[in-house]
């Protein structure tokens, strides 16, 4: 049998009537929508002579075994962000099937394939991204903080794992999972606007961007707003505001691709009479060099000291999360590169804004690549979200090459 990339495309679109609404993607994990949507990929495959299951931080493995039990992995994620797009690690999975399905067709390949589909990567309803990835890798090393995490309604995140029967306290069993893999792949649509305004279908990763997120909270005084003269204000809101405007600037000093988000500031007392005594503010700093990524911080960090000073507050910093650059291997990149222009014509090496499962792999010491497909308007996370078809279609045919040549060499003797 041979590939048939446009039965991808239709199966993402059967997935999004399933699974959307007209808002969008709404396959949040550890809810039921997103369970109905892995429910529905494990009928997809339910053909195929693969060995299936649930390891124990919820990833579900698609095994199919080959003559040697090294293993060449492609993995993806069905959970979507609320009122999320359509092509968000879905295509990924999808594409993965389809190259399933084109090697099993084949017969036994020379090394295991397996598709993961990794649990929870985007963290919409905890905040805590990566979730299965992590706990495959070995890396998840916050159990603690986990424990305590909530969401809008109060709902513990060990209690949402259970009711899909994954164990918090177990979860780092799944790194068994990972001793036979000798590479990994993942396709995903860029979420961003390089390929489309250079006018390329597909890119070569070159690697996440590193990342430090933290909540700031500034402290001042709640006070009157009729009777308190401007110049005896203590006020929190100030600080959190100058710093919103600030990392423009240090993003620029920093450079080379530097990134810098305040995604929020929370008020209180948040009414409009008082001075904001406390604003919790939400800041997000990416880089693909380390040393660049900590300079964006201790850049950010003296910068509030300063306004604190300023404005007579205080500034507390608490990290929320953070991880360092991941650099993808070079083989793979090369290999990545040829299948890229054998179907496209040409090629492109880019770096990664968003995180992805495929870095928590390669820090696990997997060697890992990751192909891009254009996205259209640069937009993601929303309904937006949207490919051309015949880049989709393009993407899962790079894939197959990809795998193919990565394949041979394991086969080979290379990879882990
Ligand atoms: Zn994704």
């Amino acid at each position: 049998m041979t590939l048939d990339p446009a039965r991808v495309v239709a199966q993402l679109e059967e997935l999004r009537s399933l699974t959307g609404d007209d808002d969008g993607a709404q396959r949040v994990a550890w809810t039921e929508t997103w369970a109905r949507a892995r429910a529905w990929l494990a009928d997809l495959l339910a053909d195929l002579p693969l060995e299936q299951h649930r390891d124990a931080a919820g990833n579900d493995w698609y095994t199919l075994p080959g003559d040697s039990e090294r293993a060449v992995l492609i993995g993806g994620h069905m959970d979507s962000v609320p009122n999320g797009g359509w092509l968000d690690g879905c295509l990924n999975v999808f594409a993965g099937v389809e190259v399933l399905r084109r090697i099993a067709s084949q017969g036994a390949p020379p090394v295991t394939l397996r598709l993961v589909s990794w649990a929870d990567e985007e963290g919409a309803r905890f905040g805590r991204s990566l979730f299965g990835s992590s706990a495959a890798a070995g890396s998840m090393a916050d159990q603690d903080d986990l424990r305590q995490l909530r969401d809008r309604d109060g709902i513990t995140l060990p209690e949402a794992l259970a009711e899909h029967g994954v164990d918090l306290d177990r979860a780092l069993d799944a790194r068994s999972e990972l001793d036979s893999a000798a590479a990994y792949l993942e396709l995903h649509i860029e979420q961003g606007p390089v390929l489309e305004s250079m006018d390329l279908p597909l890119g070569v990763v070159l690697g996440t961007f590193g990342v430090e997120r933290h909540r700031i909270t500034w402290r001042g005084q709640a006070a009157h707003a009729g009777s308190t003269p401007m110049d005896q204000r203590r006020d929190a809101l100030a600080g959190a505001a100058k710093l919103a405007l600030e990392i423009r600037d240090i993003a620029a000093r920093v450079g080379d691709g530097a990134v810098c988000t305040s995604g929020g500031v929370v008020c209180k007392p948040g009414i409009v009479t008082s001075v904001v005594e406390t604003a919790e503010q939400l800041l997000d700093q990416r880089h693909l060099d380390a040393q660049k990524l900590a300079e964006l911080l201790g850049q950010a960090k003296d910068a509030s000291t300063r306004f604190a000073a300023e404005e007579s507050i205080d500034v507390e910093w608490e990290r929320i999360w953070s991880i360092e650059p991941i650099l993808f291997d070079e083989t793979l990149k090369g290999f990545c590169e040829e299948a890229i222009l054998e179907i496209a014509g040409v090629a492109h090496r880019l770096p990664s804004g968003p995180l992805h499962d495929a870095a928590e792999v390669a820090r696990a010491g997997v060697p890992t690549v990751m192909m891009f497909v254009q996205s259209l308007r640069g937009l993601s996370h929303t309904r937006l979200e949207d490919t051309h078809e015949e880049h989709l279609e393009m993407s899962v045919a790079a894939l197959d090459r990809l795998a193919s040549k990565t394949i041979e060499w394991v086969a080979g003797g290379g990879g882990r």
